[in-house]
């Protein structure tokens, strides 16, 4: 699958709002946007008035942005939520937060969202006790999420035993077992993800 693969902060500036794609540096004072909060580009600075499309368009990237995910990869998604019961935005916005890379971030076991796909491609997680490796996953009520006892030593792990976290109310983390639960599927009020989903079902009705 194709990746973005230039500079994450660039996004960020982009959308005009703090996307977390860095981990800690994104806390810091060393966070791009906190320096230069215009766009990037030659225009960057240039202030414009966005048109309905723009201003749907805008809010579609940044979601895809935020979670990580490819165009192809968010239509899809978008198709399997609007083909749910409910609202669609409501529906893509869960199942976005229940890919089992936002659900490791959201456990704290990585500092970003692309840290922890990282970590799930390179096979260090069980999902109910089986091994698993694909982020796009999508998480239950009652999964538990664990690091695979051969990468409980590694430094990155070990550190996280004595680390402060801080989990959503949907999901309990068990530092010493470095182990996780899906509590509940997550309602919308649960996702703090800075995303006014309206548009970009409105976008993807035209
Ligand atoms: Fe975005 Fe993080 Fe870069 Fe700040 S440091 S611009 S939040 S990716």
């Amino acid at each position: 699958m194709a990746r973005y693969t230039g500079p994450s902060c660039r996004l960020c500036r982009r959308e005009g709002q703090k996307l977390f794609l860095k981990g800690e540096r994104c806390y810091g004072t060393k966070c791009a946007l906190e320096r230069r909060s215009y766009a990037p580009g030659q225009h960057g600075m240039d202030r414009k008035k966005l048109s309905n499309y723009g201003l749907q368009l805008r809010e579609k990237q940044k979601a895809k942005r935020f979670y990580g995910l490819q165009e192809a990869q968010f239509l899809n998604l978008f198709k399997k939520a609007a083909s749910k019961k409910g609202m669609t935005g409501e529906n893509l916005l869960i199942m976005l937060e229940t890919r089992l890379d936002n659900v490791v971030f959201r456990m704290g076991f990585a500092s970003s969202r692309k840290e922890a796909r990282q970590l799930v491609t390179h096979g260090h997680f069980t999902l109910n006790g089986k091994k698993v490796d694909i982020p796009s996953l999508a998480v239950k009520a009652g999964d538990v999420v664990a690091v695979k006892a051969k990468s409980q030593d590694s430094p990155k792990f070990k550190e996280i035993k004595e680390m402060t976290i801080s989990t959503p109310a949907w999901v309990s983390l068990d530092q010493n077992k470095l182990e996780g639960k899906v509590l509940s599927i997550p309602t919308r009020d649960q996702i703090d993800t800075p995303v006014a989903e309206h548009l970009i079902v409105e976008l993807y009705s035209k």
